[in-house]
């Protein structure tokens, strides 16, 4: 499907919302491009680039790769696609000094975020979903007791591997990660509402739901 013009979409929202889930629905129904920072960084790494060798460098020393390669590999993303339909951004920006500086990147290649749309989910329903989240030891496949059970209890549905729960995946863990995405997020909700551009969605439903709440924000005014 084609919808004839352009618009960059950042998702916002705890661990656990949905946010990858609702990226990947957009990409397939919208055609826009899902770009997962974790996902770009590590395509990045494999590539015999300038930025792919930075990127590279950072890994292998164990590093953070610092905001602007991030930005850099973004901005490149979005230029590929200027004659498709945009972008959605799942995982970046984390904090206001990344999204300013994603801002003012995108402004000097002619380009902005058109809009943001936060995923709203009560913290105990994130809580939920992310301490049932098991993963399989052979292909890695993503599996939830809550929303996505196996088939058979501890075995991968599509290699009969074993499923285990990631040992950053406890309730301390997780409680801890939440309270400093909390922090973030706060901050960053205020800088695109200041912009005029934030949107809230319900997502304690179900994922159809949730998509079709979204696509009717993103057809909104344009
Ligand atoms: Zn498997």
């Amino acid at each position: 499907m084609f919808w004839g013009w352009i618009v960059n979409v950042i998702l916002l929202g705890p661990q656990g919302s949905g946010k990858g889930t609702q990226a990947a629905e957009l990409e397939t129904r919208l055609g826009l491009r899902h770009i997962a920072s974790g996902d770009l960084l590590r395509e990045a790494r494999e590539l015999d680039t300038p930025l792919g060798r930075l990127v590279k460098k950072y890994y292998d020393a164990g590093e953070l790769v610092p905001d602007d390669v991030v930005i850099e590999l973004i901005v490149q993303e979005i230029n590929k696609h200027l004659n498709g339909q945009g972008v959605v951004l799942d995982g970046f920006p984390r904090n206001v000094t990344q999204a300013q500086a994603l801002d003012k990147a995108l402004a000097s290649n002619g380009s902005q975020i058109d809009k943001v749309v936060e995923l709203v989910a009560p913290l105990e329903v994130v809580k939920k979903r992310l301490t049932g989240r098991l993963i399989c030891r052979t292909c890695g496949a993503v599996y939830n007791l809550e929303t996505k059970p196996p088939k058979v209890p501890g075995k991968c549905d599509l290699d009969g591997g074993e499923l285990y729960q990631r040992p950053d995946d406890t309730p301390e863990a997780i409680e801890k990660r939440l309270q400093v995405w909390a922090k973030e997020n706060e901050g960053l909700v205020n800088y695109y509402q200041s912009r005029g551009i934030l949107y809230k969605v319900d997502a304690n439903k179900p994922v159809e739901q949730v998509t079709q709440d979204i696509m009717t924000i993103l057809k909104r005014d344009l």
